[in-house]
């Protein structure tokens, strides 16, 4: 009875400052709504975000997930605010979106004089460092409280505390009642060290210097989006062939039809599906899939080939590398490949490395056991934080399965700012003046 009562009151105390790791969309998202509620009178938290390298970071060649060159797979006008359908604040919600649309992909093109030429040449996606500018514009013109540093360590004690530093090796401590953490983690990470096993950022690094190793004989691992990027480039290059490899029977196109786009869109039906449900549209619209126009740049192209598997070894043999293959139903095999690019993607644990063992015990407590990814994203509640914590610890990247299939992505960013700042009771005005200490 006593615990039901010290958690009712843990959920509704309201988050005065938020910090959020990473200035990717999510944090643009939830800065921009959280700018316009203060700027209409409505209580909101003060965001102020982390970022390592620069806002939109993940999506210029320095961030190591792409060359910038590539296109997005989404529809830009999936936007910081989209789906512009607020349900924050009964009887100012089409107030609150026709605010959040002065920081909309169409805005920013208006802005810069270029929406004409974007409609007449059919609305194209633009190439990741133009999204990346998007989002530069939306941080300047909310005046984005911008701390740029690495988070190398976070623990909580009565709030979360976080170190922070830069790149001359100075460390900040900043201190906020409410926690994000956004983003794919490294992308340095490769399956074995050798040169010719790359990965994403490496492969990227030496894509931009137009460096890549010769090679004939290449392997992408991994069935995702950043596999896609990656095949999306190889295919440039000449090649005798392009493997892919993942533990799929197939490489799967997404689903973007209506029904399944609008799952994405408006996650409100998601709860009546069950868990089975879930993980079937989970599989055929996000996970281990290829864009229709990834697919369709790939089919023509007679060198790239699907290989089931998890590669559990890696043994260099000679100038090439043999690579074996595992299968439930079937006997190992081993392949061989002069070039291997890692595109396994991120990990989703990824943000534990910085937690100390307290912190790390208090989140085990909170999801009732070791830190597994389907224990957590089980525990994640409507507000994308992990239940039961005594601060706020907002997790979308892990929100697929108990929220919606898409607060992980771009899918639904405004829906994602929204949930966020819910923690907030509309009623009382807080004043978040002096929140972040340095
Ligand atoms: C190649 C590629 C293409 C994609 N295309 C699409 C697409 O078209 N549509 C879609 O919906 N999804 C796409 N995705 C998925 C995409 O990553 C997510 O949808 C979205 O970017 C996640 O946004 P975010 O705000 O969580 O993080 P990100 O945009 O990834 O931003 C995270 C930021 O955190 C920073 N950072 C990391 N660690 C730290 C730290 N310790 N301290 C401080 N800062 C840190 C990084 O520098 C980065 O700027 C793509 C992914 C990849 C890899």
């Amino acid at each position: 009875m006593q615990l039901w009562a010290v958690l009712e009151r843990v959920e509704n105390e309201p988050v005065q400052t938020l910090l959020v790791v990473g200035a990717g969309p999510k944090a643009l998202a939830v800065a921009a709504k959280s700018h316009v509620l203060r700027s209409l009178g409505l209580p909101a938290p003060r965001v102020v975000v982390v970022e390592a390298h620069a806002v939109g970071g993940n999506w210029l060649p320095t961030g190591g997930w792409t060359d910038g060159q590539h296109r997005l797979g989404t529809s830009p006008e999936k936007d910081i605010g989209f789906p512009y359908h607020s349900t924050w604040a009964r009887g100012r919600n089409r107030e609150i979106d026709r605010a959040m649309s002065a920081y909309s992909w169409t805005s920013f093109l208006i802005e810069h004089g270029t929406y004409a030429e974007w409609i007449d040449r059919g609305r194209p996606s633009p190439q990741h460092h133009v999204w990346a500018k998007y989002l530069q514009w939306v941080a300047k013109s909310i005046d984005l409280e911008l701390v740029i540093g690495r988070v190398e360590q976070i623990r909580h004690d009565d709030r979360w505390q976080a170190r922070v530093v830069d790149a001359d090796g100075a460390a900040t401590e900043l201190s906020a009642d409410g926690l994000m953490i956004t983003g794919p983690g490294r992308s340095s990470r490769a399956l074995a060290e050798h040169p010719r096993v790359l990965s994403i950022a490496k492969f990227w690094d030496l894509a931009g210097k137009r460096s890549l190793p010769a090679a004939s004989r290449a392997a992408v691992i991994g069935g995702g989006e950043t596999a896609g990027s990656a095949l999306d480039e190889l295919v440039r290059h000449e090649m005798l062939t392009i493997s892919v490899i993942s533990p799929m029977a197939t490489i799967y196109t997404r689903g973007e039809s209506y029904f399944e786009n609008s799952l994405f869109s408006d996650p409100v039906k998601w709860n009546a599906l069950s868990i089975q449900e879930r993980r079937d549209v989970i599989r055929r619209t996000d996970r281990g899939v290829f864009s229709v126009r990834v697919q369709e740049s790939l089919l023509g192209d007679s060198r790239v080939h699907h290989l089931q598997g998890r590669v559990t070894k890696v043994v260099p043999a000679g100038d090439s590398l043999a690579l074996t293959l595992t299968n439930e139903l079937r006997a190992d095999q081993v392949h061989n490949f002069d070039l291997v690019v890692d595109a396994t993607g991120g990990q989703p644990l990824w943000f534990l490395e910085m937690f100390d063992q307290q912190t790390a015990d208090q989140l085990e407590l909170a999801v009732g056991g070791p830190l597994t990814q389907n224990r957590i994203e089980s525990s994640i509640g409507y507000d994308l934080a992990v239940n039961g914590l005594a601060s706020k610890l907002y997790l979308p990247n892990m929100a697929a399965m108990a929220q919606g299939p898409g607060f992980p992505n771009l899918s639904c960013l405004g829906e994602l700012s929204d949930r966020v700042l819910r923690t907030v009771p509309a009623r009382s005005h807080v004043s978040a003046a002096q929140a972040v200490s340095r």
